[in-house]
């Protein structure tokens, strides 16, 4: 097999690596890169410089914004992506429900929402998942019950992330309690602004306010806000779970920032050198960036099979996932060595504190962040268990 690009290949990359570089506001990438938090107004400005050059939705079916692209293409564009730290397009309005809607929805919903959905006019958030409902998704409980024109939705959902952003919300909801547990779902769009829906902040580890639970009270849904038919939902639920574990492995997120490590190890003081000097540290990012390698090879594999036979869902994703999480959190491990302990956080820059003015490294204060905010990465998705499972039966058969 030949995992070289080609010429054409090559030229693309090289054009939008300088679209990258030149357009997305350096401000924008430099929080990326850093593993700061973004505010609303960055995602909204970097996706409509995106949209601006139609490269927002690449992936949707033409007639929708989309392009004809490879999956070399798509996935060389994802990756220049993550390696010039800009963020990627809104993952709920870009990679879920805008796929789902264009595929499964009426006409009127494709009118009324896909424009919106790819120059992030509504930012969406994702509904699956509830205190009880997260691997085993089928057992969900928010219930939807038909009155007259409306459904009257009933339950809670959890781990909504940016859900405090968001403007609508795409749930699964049980229309049918007596049915078999995945035969009664249905997939509805709700309006976040809604009475009887409430958002209650979960704070995570490194302190940040990213995912949330959010609770429906007698929450009246216009019927023609039902995506395809009742009772189908777990089928575009599918459809939109096997969009969602494409390119998870951020081979190109976790290759920017062993490039920022080795830059930062090389001038960080350790003993009468720097860390770079250290034989230990540079053995155990050496064997980071050669697992990373192997895995870049694997991933160009799955591409190359998608090439020769789009659209067949393939499980060794499930690999692509499990060790691309397994990198993106060894990475910030070593960017934490890297850090010390200026990696405490230091508020209030004033004061004698140990990171702050002039010992503190400008980069320093969101490395412990980044290394929290990562743990999640073995579990959403899909946590790296089930992953285990969907190999032992699709890939080995056992
Ligand atoms: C930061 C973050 C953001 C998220 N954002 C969203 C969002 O926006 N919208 C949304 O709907 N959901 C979201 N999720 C939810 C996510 O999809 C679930 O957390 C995930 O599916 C795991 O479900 P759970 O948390 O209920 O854990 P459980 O399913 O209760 O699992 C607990 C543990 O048991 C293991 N386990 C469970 N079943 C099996 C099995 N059959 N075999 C082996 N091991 C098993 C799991 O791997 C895990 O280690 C988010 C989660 C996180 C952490």
């Amino acid at each position: 097999m030949d995992l070289r690009f080609t010429p054409e290949e090559l030229a693309f990359r090289d054009e939008v690596r300088q679209f990258f570089r030149t357009e997305i506001p350096a401000e924008i990438r430099r929080k990326v890169s850093e593993g700061r938090g973004l505010a609303r107004e960055d995602y909204v400005t970097s996706q409509r410089i995106l949209n601006a050059k139609g490269w927002a939705v690449p992936h949707w079916p033409k007639q929708w914004g989309g392009q004809d692209w490879t999956p070399i293409q798509r996935y060389i564009f994802t990756e220049e992506m993550l390696l010039a730290a800009v963020p990627l397009p809104q993952q709920f309005n870009c990679y879920m429900v805008g796929p789902v809607i264009a595929a499964f929805g009426s006409q009127a919903q494709k009118q009324r929402h896909l424009a919106r959905i790819a120059n992030l006019e509504d930012w969406w958030c994702q509904g699956f998942s509830e205190p009880g409902a997260g691997s085993d998704l089928a057992s969900l409980k928010t219930k939807a019950v038909r009155e007259g024109d409306h459904y009257i939705v009933d339950g809670q959902k959890t781990w909504t992330t940016l859900g405090q952003y968001a403007d609508w919300i795409f749930c699964l909801v049980r229309t049918d309690p007596s049915a078999k547990k995945q035969a009664g779902i249905s997939f509805l769009l709700i309006d976040m602004k809604t009475p009887g829906i409430s958002l209650r902040p979960i704070i995570t580890l490194e302190g940040r306010h990213e995912v949330n639970e959010v609770f429906f009270d007698q929450v009246r849904v216009p019927v023609e806000n039902l995506v395809g038919e009742e009772n189908k939902g777990w089928d575009y639920a599918k459809f939109l779970l096997a969009n969602e574990r494409t390119g998870i492995a951020r081979i190109g997120l976790s290759k920017e920032r062993m490039a920022r490590i080795r830059r930062l190890a090389k001038e960080m003081p350790a003993g009468e050198g720097t860390m770079w000097e250290d034989r230990d540290f540079r053995a155990r990012f050496a064997s980071v960036e050669i697992e990373l390698k192997a895995l870049e090879i694997t991933q160009m594999r799955v591409v190359a099979a998608q090439a020769r036979d789009p659209g067949k869902p393939d499980p060794a994703s499930s690999i692509l996932k499990i060790k691309g999480s397994q990198l993106q959190q060894a990475t910030t491990e070593l960017l934490l060595e890297v850090a010390g302990p200026f990696a405490l956080p230091a508020p209030e820059r004033s004061g004698d504190l140990i990171n702050d003015w002039p010992f503190a490294h400008d980069w320093a204060d969101a490395a412990a962040a980044s290394y929290f905010n990562n743990r999640k990465v073995s579990i959403y998705g899909g946590s790296n268990e089930i992953q285990k499972n969907i190999i032992a039966k699709a890939v080995l058969g056992l």
